[in-house]
């Protein structure tokens, strides 16, 4: 999930999306690589606690393994603390800098079915790093004033990380959020967005809903704290679409558990 505006629901996918495949039984791991840490505290973690996390492997100070941590809710988390911030700067150094967390992820890549990157809001040496480990991206958008602008800028930096490090990555499309579907407005820009910039817009839709405002504070996806809304309802499908996509077969799983 990237988009270098904050505020647009990146955070909220990963959860959302998270909990639904965990629905099926699936393996999920969530990365934290936003320093504001708000992926770690929506699921229920402490970023302040002085726990091991993503900074920690990006500069090789431990395995990914050890870092890994179970959350109550399904998926598995790389979690972050805000020492991230200055491991980024760190990564500036580093011998193919853009390639560290692709790297970092190999050793338990073939443990997940699907691994979810949170990126931070911007376009800085993290969101790098997780264009160039992902098959996909997915851009989260507001349906609302201006909020489209960034778009060309992100999608200008996907084609030059397929140039330089990772030529197999897909724009997934451009996932409408805090869409209401009352305004004009928010129609007109769905409308034009996918046109202008020539990516699938992805569909449901994710409506505006307060239940995403709550379920963060209690540290669980909504779709267990409200699992029959609508915005629930509209993330589900939307896994469902994503797993038809990837020729993963929906339906539920015997879930599969790392011993140890
Ligand atoms: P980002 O990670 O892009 O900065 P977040 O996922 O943290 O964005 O979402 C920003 C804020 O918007 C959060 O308070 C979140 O609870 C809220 N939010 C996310 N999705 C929705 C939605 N569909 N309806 C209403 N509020 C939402
Ligand atoms: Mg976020």
């Amino acid at each position: 999930m990237a988009n270098q505006k904050g505020g647009v629901a990146k955070t909220t996918t990963v959860v959302s999306l998270g909990a639904a495949f965990a629905e099926h039984g699936l393996r999920v791991l969530l990365v934290d690589l936003d320093p504001q840490a708000g992926l770690t505290f929506s699921l229920g973690l402490d970023p302040d606690e002085p726990a091991i996390g993503l900074h920690d492997v990006l500069l090789g100070r431990v395995g990914i393994a050890s870092a890994v941590t179970v959350t109550g809710t399904g998926p598995e988390v790389l979690p972050a603390a805000l020492e991230l911030a200055a491991a980024e700067a760190e990564l500036l150094v580093v011998p193919s800098r853009e390639r560290v967390l692709h790297r970092a992820l190999a050793p338990v890549a073939g443990d997940y079915e699907v691994i979810l990157l949170d990126c931070p809001p911007s376009l800085g040496m993290l969101t790098l790093n997780a264009l160039a480990a992902a098959d996909e991206v997915l851009i989260p958008l507001q349906c609302e004033m201006l909020g489209h602008r960034g778009v060309g800028q992100l999608l200008d930096t996907v084609a030059d990380v397929r140039a330089a490090v990772n030529e197999r990555l897909l724009v997934r499309g451009i996932l409408p959020t805090m869409f209401d579907a009352r305004t004009m407005h928010a129609r007109a820009v769905l409308a034009d967005v996918g046109e202008r910039f020539e990516v699938p817009v992805l569909s449901p839709p994710v409506p505006r809903s307060v239940r995403f405002a709550e379920a963060p504070a209690l540290g669980r996806p909504v779709l267990r704290t409200a699992t029959r809304s609508a915005g629930a309802r509209a993330y589900r499908e939307l896994a469902l679409g994503l797993l038809r996509a990837w020729g993963i077969g929906p339906g539920r799983r015997p879930t599969r558990r790392r011993a140890g």
